[in-house]
């Protein structure tokens, strides 16, 4: 805050280690009272960082991506660490950090407005101005690239910034914030505030916002939409989802294989695109289904620093909700073809589940699990899948494995999803547009599009009457 590090006066909290379930370093969270300090701080940046030109906002930025990339061995460490995300997936994501602040640096001096034809007597035009305050309120599973996806495009865009990371993993948000003022950004410009659900309620609320950018459940970005509703903040909510990953009859199996096991279990699950449901043709269901159990049960296990394939979930709480949704759907009868039990070992680690040919109204195929589970549903046709694929609340992202390019292209277009892959699943990278439909969300991130929640165009209109 103001630049600084400041000691939190809030609780204490001591966080635990997930992939050994020991104590990190204990650290004190900050108080309601400090919440009105960051933003009364970054209100404070407003006018400087506003008024200081775009080539030069962009090159702090700049100077702010490169510090990430210097600095990525320890930020991924840091974040493997807390997150218990692999090695290599941590430093993928500090990468990805680096990336969107090289990306939103490059467009600061870009920001152009439009004029508008009126006749000869009027013109008008629009200046893009910073909205003012923001707020990001982040989740634990990409703690430093959710943190960079907001807060680039609102510095990039003029605004400022109080975050407030999960009470899980608020390390390289801090760390970040460090570079920054390091980089050159104005004291008060990107403020960081820890603690849980309490403080990110004050900072959504909070009379001096004027725009919140929230990731996490849709249950929690309700609630954020209603308390954005006090100071008539925008909100953008990137939400859950239970994504589907269609499979018809003519795709290479082997590609699909691929692209369902990465789209499930990477980051054990943890993803808010994750590709849970299955949708695959009835007559290669067995055979994909064999591809991708032998590719799950290949995953090791093992310390996020020696870089195994999966690592734990996050707290004993989410292993606790994913250990739930199993026992249920094993009680309800339901096959689990693999997996099914927490690995015996020290640490929050779940196995790769597999339930195959789960109804489609069961708990488990509806419900965002948001761990290594995978259900699958068999489908006669195109049309089937599609009717599969779009009955959920949710509408975050959908696959498509087919040779077939009209049915592939009708299937994108059919389906209710922000973002469709077409013979791939998670690809794609982060200058594309990204966000949900339905229940998964309002709002776009990533991308040019990234930058509209930042920016409030003010039209000018000119009346200039002739001479006489
Ligand atoms: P939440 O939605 O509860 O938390 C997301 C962020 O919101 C955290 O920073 C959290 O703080 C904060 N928060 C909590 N309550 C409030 C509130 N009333 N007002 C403002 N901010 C608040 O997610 P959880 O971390 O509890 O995870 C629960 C489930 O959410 C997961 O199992 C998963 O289904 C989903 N999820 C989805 C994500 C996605 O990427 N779409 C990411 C993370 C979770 P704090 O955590 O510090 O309490």
């Amino acid at each position: 805050m103001d630049g600084l590090l400041r000691d939190g006066e809030g609780a204490e909290r001591v966080l635990i280690d997930p992939a050994h379930e020991t104590p990190l370093t204990p650290f004190r969270e900050a108080s309601a009272d400090q919440v009105s300090q960051a933003v009364a701080s970054a209100a404070s940046a407003l006018p400087i960082w506003a008024a200081t030109l775009p080539t030069e906002r962009a090159e702090v930025l700049h100077r702010l991506a490169d510090m990430i990339a210097r600095n990525a061995d320890d930020l991924a460490r840091i974040e493997a660490t807390n997150v218990g995300k692999p090695l290599s997936q941590a430093r993928r994501d500090v990468g990805r950090a680096s990336d969107y602040f090289r990306f939103y640096a490059g467009v600061c001096d870009k920001l152009n407005g439009e004029t508008i034809p009126l006749g000869p007597d009027q013109t008008a035009l629009t200046v893009p101005e910073p909205v003012g305050v923001t707020a990001h309120i982040l989740p634990w599973n990409y703690p430093i690239s959710t943190l960079a996806r907001g807060v680039a495009p609102a510095l990039a865009a003029g605004a400022t910034v109080v975050a407030k990371p999960s009470e899980l993993t608020p390390f390289t948000a801090l760390e970040v914030a460090r570079l920054a003022t390091q980089a050159g950004l104005p004291d008060g410009a990107f403020n960081v505030v820890t603690g849980g659900g309490e403080i990110g309620a004050a900072l959504a609320g909070h009379e001096g916002i004027a725009h919140v950018t929230f990731t996490g459940s849709t249950a929690t970005g309700r609630k954020v939409m209603q308390a954005a509703s006090s100071p008539v903040a925008g909100v953008t909510l990137e939400l859950g989802g239970k994504s589907p990953v269609i499979v018809l009859e003519d795709a290479d199996l082997d590609a699909a294989a691929d692209g369902v096991v990465r789209g499930i279990f990477f980051n054990a699950g943890q993803v808010c695109a994750a590709g849970a449901r299955l949708i695959c043709a009835r007559s290669v269901h067995d055979a994909l289904l064999a591809k991708v159990a032998a590719k799950a049960h290949a995953m090791g296990f093992g310390d996020p620093l020696d870089d195994p394939h999966i690592g734990p979930l996050i707290s004993s709480g989410q292993l606790a909700r994913v250990e739930g949704f199993v026992a249920r759907a094993k009680a309800q009868g339901l096959t689990c073809v693999l997996g099914g039990a927490r690995v015996d070992r020290p640490g929050f680690f779940f196995p790769p589940t597999i339930f195959a040919d789960v109804p489609t109204d069961a708990e488990i195929a509806r419900d965002e699990v948001f761990g290594p589970v995978l259900v699958t549903h068999l489908c006669d046709d195109a049309e089937d899948a599609l009717r599969i694929a779009n009955d959920s609340p949710y509408g975050l992202v959908a696959g498509v494995y087919t040779r077939g390019h009209d049915t592939a292209l009708w299937l994108a277009r059919k389906l209710e999803a922000g973002q469709v892959f077409i013979n791939g699943f998670l690809t794609g990278g982060d200058t594309v547009p990204f966000g949900g439909v339905k229940h998964s969300g309002i709002g776009r991130e990533k991308g040019l599009a990234g930058l509209s929640a930042y920016l409030a165009p003010k039209s000018i209109i000119l009346n200039h009457a002739r001479p006489t």
